[in-house]
């Protein structure tokens, strides 16, 4: 087995006296699309935010790649290759979709390979291709969604975590946009997709991992996971 690219262990997080993460391991090799799937305030944004350090660890470690980072920045592991889409998608409104690209490549200065990636960004998403002059804030909601991971690309992760990227989305947006995160893991980028819609979730990953109140019960591949009855009960209704 290599080592893997991503290597979680023992990580605890609290937000005051709120135990947020209870010890969880999980690890993600390169290549893979791997889901963290679990009820509202089990803990799968507060994981996302730790990897990309916009929270503190109270306890435990994160490798990546071989290197701790558990106590580097946020703009660090960006530069490392990891790159997040938050939930909510945080797009800047009043800005086009092409600004908004642009700042999603704020750690770099090749200019030559900003542009070849906006242009790869477009055929990824063609539909933000048609509105690169447009305010993000006019998108519709999937189109936002397609920005938001577009953005998160252009620091050329290696690692795209994923934050709920089909909510709100309309059944017909979801699937154009998990057509794109399929090509995306085609083209080599490894993600860790969190989502509600379980179900949706393990038809693209390869491995997921449930969390409960902050601690990962149980974990197997994504085959394994669809037909364990205790996921069926819970999570794919
Ligand atoms: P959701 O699907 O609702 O986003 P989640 O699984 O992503 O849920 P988190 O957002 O990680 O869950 O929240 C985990 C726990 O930490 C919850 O009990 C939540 O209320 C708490 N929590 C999250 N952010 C904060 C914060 N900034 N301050 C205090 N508590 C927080």
């Amino acid at each position: 087995m290599p080592s893997p690219l991503l290597d979680i262990q023992k990580l605890s997080v609290n937000y005051g006296g709120i135990q947020a993460l209870q010890a969880i391991d999980l690890v993600i090799q390169a290549g893979e699309v791997v889901t963290l799937i679990g009820a509202n305030g089990a803990g799968k944004t507060t994981t996302l935010r730790a990897i990309s350090r916009l929270i503190g660890v109270r306890d435990g470690h994160i490798f990546y790649n071989g290197k701790n980072i558990t106590r580097q920045r946020a703009h660090a592991v960006v530069k490392l290759g990891i790159a997040h889409s938050p939930e909510g998608r945080r797009i800047l409104a009043r800005q086009t979709v092409l600004d908004n690209l642009q700042l999603g490549a704020y750690t770099r200065s090749d200019r030559l390979g900003i542009k070849a990636d906006i242009e790869q960004q477009f055929l990824t998403f063609p539909r933000l291709s048609e509105r690169r002059h447009q305010l993000a804030g006019t998108l519709s909601g999937g189109e936002q969604q397609m920005l938001a991971i577009a953005r998160a690309l252009m620091s050329r992760p290696k690692l795209l975590l994923l934050d709920e990227p089909s909510l709100g989305l309309a059944p017909t947006i979801v699937r154009e946009l998990f057509t794109s995160i399929q090509t995306l893991h085609t083209a080599g980028v490894t993600i860790l997709l969190v989502e509600q819609n379980a179900n949706l979730a393990l038809q693209y990953a390869n491995r997921g991992y449930v969390l409960e109140a902050g601690y990962i019960t149980l974990t197997g591949n994504a085959a394994e996971l669809l037909s364990d009855d205790r996921v069926k009960q819970a999570y794919l209704g």
